[in-house]
């Protein structure tokens, strides 16, 4: 039996896998990516909101059929309270992610990589200084293997991050085609919120995700209370990730990349550059460490994540442990209390792809701030405690 052998081996072609074979391939790297399913961005299970220079620096051009809408305004609302910031500074569009991770995976392919569709990862075992990869088609070999299987890698390992989340695509009148809406409920979206992200006059995404909640349920009566008059033309269920980056990323010589590390932002579990520029480092590591003979050279790929998300992932994790204490009167009041000028602010100076600046505007408001420093003071008492214990 003929083995084949490359230099690295990627399970999951999405959008971590693919910009990391991208990577990889254009160094001179010998690269193969293996999909499960039958084609590239294939079920789709996204929203599709990016950024246009977060998409600029993953290296990608729009093209005009995976663009789907540009935003121009973000209204976010409580039980009864509501404000709007403006996004056109950030320019914010809606992708097709079916067409964008074609379009990753035509770059991969234009720069040597070989894509397996309908080839599934079974297991992983190693033999010296090789892996052996077994999948459904046969077993590969290769010097390097990179997990970006997505969230379904990240289950094993803990529930607590994970929340279960419910997209519809509708057509109904009353979406306003420039404006992205968040509704806070926190009694029926405990921990998480409503989205609508338009694609069009009378088009969009509607989803929610929150713990513990039924998630079809949830998101049909939400629509419901809109209007009764609407068709729904394709539902998606899907598991997002809120727990925050899980390293390592790299032991020996496999990498892990994308929702598999646990990427994607605390806040709104968007991950499309967070896990893409994952792909870059991790496929710039692998082709320093292969190039030069050097495997320490993989750790530069966890090191540049980190210095790049770490710092911002903290912050959304912090105000991710809030706002799941904050009720629904908190909210409320936290919306009614931002002033004019911190929304213009935001809209003026905050970064669509790193947001902390935006949420410190909430975290400065006096009920937030008073959690803020309870918790902060739980925290330290926990520290502390650990210390006498010791
Ligand atoms: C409902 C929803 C809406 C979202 N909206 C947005 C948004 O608007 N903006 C944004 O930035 N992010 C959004 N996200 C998050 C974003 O989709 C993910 O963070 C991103 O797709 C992660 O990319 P990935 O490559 O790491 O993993 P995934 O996209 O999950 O890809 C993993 C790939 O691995 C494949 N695979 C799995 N197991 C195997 C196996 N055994 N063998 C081979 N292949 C396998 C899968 O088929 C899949 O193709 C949303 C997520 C959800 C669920």
């Amino acid at each position: 039996m003929v083995i084949e052998y490359y230099d690295v081996l990627i399970a999951g072609g999405s959008v971590a896998g693919l910009t990391t074979a991208r990577e990889c391939s254009s160094n001179g790297t010998s690269t193969i990516v293996i999909e499960e399913d039958h084609e590239i961005g294939t079920p789709e299970h996204c929203g599709g909101m990016v950024s246009l220079v977060g998409l600029q620096k993953l290296g990608l051009i729009l093209h005009s059929n995976n663009f789907q809408n540009a935003v121009s305004t973000a209204r976010i609302s409580s039980k009864s309270a509501s404000f709007e910031i403006s996004a056109e500074k950030q320019n914010v569009i809606v992708v097709d992610r079916r067409g964008l991770d074609k379009q990753i995976a035509k770059q991969a392919e234009d720069a040597g990589a070989e894509i397996r569709t309908r080839c599934a990862f079974k297991s992983l075992s190693k033999n010296q200084s090789k892996y052996i990869v077994k999948t459904s088609e046969r077993e590969i070999e290769c010097k390097y293997f990179v997990d970006a299987k997505g969230l379904g890698s990240l289950k094993d390992a803990s529930q607590n991050g994970i929340l279960a989340s419910a997209q519809f695509e509708i057509y109904a009148k009353w979406i306003d085609g420039k404006t992205v809406e968040i509704i806070f409920d926190s009694e029926k979206y405990p921990g998480f919120f409503v989205w609508i992200i338009p694609t069009g006059e009378g088009t969009g995404k509607v989803g929610v995700a929150g713990k513990g909640i039924n998630t079809s349920l949830a998101l049909n009566e939400f629509i419901n209370s809109r209007s009764t008059k609407y068709s729904i033309i394709r539902k998606i269920f899907a598991p997002i990730w809120i727990g925050g980056p899980r390293p390592p990323f790299v032991v020996d010589r496999a990498l892990v990349v994308g929702d598999s590390a646990g990427q994607t932002k605390p806040t709104t579990a968007g991950g499309i550059f967070s896990c893409g520029m994952a792909g870059i480092l991790a496929g710039k590591a692998i082709s320093q460490a292969n190039e030069k003979n050097d495997n320490r050279l993989l750790y530069e790929y966890e090191k540049n994540w980190k210095s790049m998300f770490q710092k911002e992932f903290n912050s959304m994790l912090f105000a991710r442990k809030v706002l799941e204490r904050l009720d629904n009167k908190s909210i409320d009041e936290i919306f009614s209390s931002l002033s004019k000028k911190a929304i213009k602010n935001v809209s003026n100076f905050s970064d669509f792809d790193f947001h902390s600046s935006a949420l410190d505007l909430f975290l400065r408001t006096r009920i937030a701030t008073n959690l803020t420093k309870i918790l902060i003071e739980n925290e330290f008492r926990r520290v502390l405690s650990g210390m006498k214990d010791n």
